[in-house]
């Protein structure tokens, strides 16, 4: 039998349950973190005196509200002083931001990449660009605790070894090369965790944006291919080596194009960017070509209308499997997929109406995502507050 937990053990487990309280949810007073902690008024008090000691939160009285008696002080997280490192490598563009804790981004920089740009020295340049720009602004006594960085491929959960969906680029040691890059720059940014972009904005939704509250979550990401993140009883399904969730390359056609994986008739082959530029007669490539349909369609252009209904059907087609499999409170279309469904959504539900088993539609709700296109940079900075979140106290991570 596994011994009891020590007081010791207990408090550190508080202290990690009320930051990450606050780091997730924003300012919030001693009164509610009572009542969400159920703990008692004394026990709060001694947790949040530990996190100020540890200068991780600071104690404001609110403004006066118009009651009597003494208001209960606000935590709040110390967003200027204690901050990460996040990074983001899609498709089109690479964004790094420094992030404070709570989520707030203090600093962010966005470039438009090229497709299939290598080698990786010259990829993740920028963020160690970034990295020394910022450090020169930081305040002495700020400290940073981690980093972290999402990337739209295919990553190795044991070395966070890259595949990128892009040709041509593949098993590219990214993480040694941020590493690498990053190492030659002021700030303390090791460990640098690395995970897949769709993974992490599925997170980020779940833990503060439209997924709040709901335990089994479907997360489609559309750029150049489809990806995915999947929760499943509130946890992230990585597979054995980190590439579950691929959900793009699920076969829905076996009569249908080859794939980029090697496959054919994959679910990205009928609904990712490509297949709806042809369906509806144009070129181009990238998300402003994507919008160029949804908005053509919109003015009222029958073949941009038919695309859009088509990739729209096949849509519905492979969400109603996976709604079937996952039994989810929740899907998410973030990336080109959030326009793709808002211009199809009746052939979406069509699908679900026809395919999906009574019991597990009843209740999911189809949803774009609250935190916009930075969902990815956001569960990227979760990441790397982690390990402070998990232990405020560790040396390791605790300001000094
Ligand atoms: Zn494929």
């Amino acid at each position: 039998m596994r011994a009891a937990p020590s007081q010791e053990e207990v408090r550190r487990h508080n202290l990690g349950t009320l930051l990450r309280h606050v780091h997730l949810r924003g300012p919030t007073s001693r009164a509610e973190l009572t009542a969400s902690m159920g703990l008692n008024r004394s026990t709060i008090g001694a947790l949040t005196a530990d996190l100020v000691a540890a200068g991780l939160v600071t104690e404001e009285v609110p403004p006066a509200q118009g009651r009597a008696g003494r208001p209960s002080l606000v935590v709040r997280p110390l967003a200027e002083r204690v901050y990460a490192y996040a990074f983001c490598l899609e498709v089109d563009r690479i964004v790094a931001a420094r992030v404070g804790l709570g989520g707030v981004v203090l600093d962010r920089r966005e470039l438009a990449r090229p497709r299939g740009e290598r080698p990786a020295p010259k990829v993740v340049a920028p963020f160690a660009e970034f990295v020394r720009d910022v450090e020169k602004g930081v305040p002495a006594d700020a400290v940073c605790v981690g980093s972290a960085a999402a990337v739209s491929g295919m990553v190795r959960k044991e070395d966070g070894t890259v595949q990128l969906c892009e040709a041509g680029w593949v098993d590219t040691t990214f993480t040694a090369a941020v590493a690498e890059a990053l190492s030659r720059t002021r700030g303390a940014v090791a460990p640098l965790e690395v995970r897949n972009a769709a993974d992490l904005a599925a997170l980020a939704e779940h833990s503060r944006g439209v997924a709040v509250d709901c335990d089994n979550v479907i997360y489609l990401y559309g750029d150049a291919g489809i990806s995915g993140g999947v929760i499943a009883g509130g946890r992230p399904i990585t597979g054995h080596g980190g590439h579950g969730g691929e959900v793009g390359h699920m076969v829905v056609n076996p009569q249908g194009r080859s794939c980029g994986c090697g496959s054919k008739g994959c679910w990205e082959t009928e609904i990712g960017e490509s297949a709806l530029i042809r369906a509806a007669g144009r070129d181009g490539t990238g998300r402003e070509a994507v919008l160029a349909v949804v908005d053509a369609a919109g003015r009222g252009d029958a073949m941009a209308q038919a695309a859009l209904r088509q990739v729209g059907d096949w849509l519905g087609f492979g969400v109603a499997n996976l709604v079937n499999i996952f039994n989810p409170e929740l899907v998410i279309f973030g990336g080109t997929l959030r326009d793709v469904y808002l211009s199809s959504a009746a052939q979406v539900r069509g699908r679900l109406t026809r395919m999906v088993l009574v019991a597990a539609r009843d209740h999911v709700r189809l949803r774009t995502p609250s935190l916009g296109d930075d969902a990815a940079l956001l569960g990227a900075a979760d990441l790397a507050f982690e390990g402070l979140l998990t232990d405020p106290l560790d040396s390791s991570a605790n300001p000094p």
